[in-house]
């Protein structure tokens, strides 16, 4: 049977490094399923439809190509992995995996992409809906101010905005992610906890490796 390693948390936990370090030391393929719902919104924005124009944003999505090649995300062919984390993608995104037929296409393109592979997989829902019947499952937190610090210092261009602003960002999307109806952000009952604050990428790496025992 092939394994689901499942790590679900915040904006800024460190889901997608740690995620990404894990796999390629364990050898399973890396799922960044928060990249595929920016994907679509990227879609989404660049077609000028908007984030409460449902009917157009099913339409656009179930005409779109999304594909992992070598960790980076396609759509329509094109690599887009630096453009979904500019700050117009951000501040939509919530809106868009909100709806509950985009989730349903996210989801069966992860289990998909599973049926044949060990995977990591890092989102909000992987624990609980994705994926429930995960190998194993972690839920990674930290501090709001670390979180933001970390968004912060990712960001390119710094002199477009300011730590608050990403801090009260990251805040407003995860409000939104927690209180959807459609599979929110939650720590499934049988994940493991990790706080990340004040912790290095190697220290939350070897704490999950000593809960995975393969
Ligand atoms: O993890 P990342 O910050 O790239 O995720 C972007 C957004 O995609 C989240 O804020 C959330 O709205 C959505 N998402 C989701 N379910 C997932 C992964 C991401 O709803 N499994």
């Amino acid at each position: 049977n092939n394994k689901v390693i499942a790590i679900d948390g915040p904006a800024g936990a460190g889901k997608s490094t740690v995620a990404r370090r894990l796999s390629e030391r364990i050898n399973f393929t890396y799922i960044d399923s928060g990249a595929l719902f920016r994907a679509v919104t990227l879609k989404v924005l660049k077609c000028g439809i908007e984030t409460d124009d449902v009917k157009n944003i099913l339409y656009y999505a179930k005409n779109s190509s999304l594909d992992f090649i070598n960790n980076s995300i396609y759509l329509d062919g094109e690599d887009v992995s630096s453009e979904i984390r500019e700050a117009f993608v951000n501040s939509k995104v919530s809106y868009i995996a909100m709806i509950p037929e985009i989730r349903e296409i996210i989801v069966n393109i992860q289990r998909k992409i599973a049926q044949n592979k060990d995977v990591v997989v890092d989102g909000r829902d992987i624990g609980t809906t994705v994926f429930p019947q995960a190998y194993i499952k972690f839920f990674l937190t930290a501090s709001v101010e670390e979180r933001a610090k970390r968004r912060y210092n990712e960001l390119c261009d710094k002199n477009k905005c300011t730590l608050e602003e990403v801090r009260d960002q990251i805040i407003e999307r995860d409000y939104i992610d927690a209180h959807r109806e459609a599979s929110p952000l939650r720590q499934a009952e049988d994940a493991i906890l990790i706080d990340t604050t004040g912790k290095n990428i190697d220290e939350v790496i070897a704490e999950m490796l000593y809960h995975i025992s393969m």
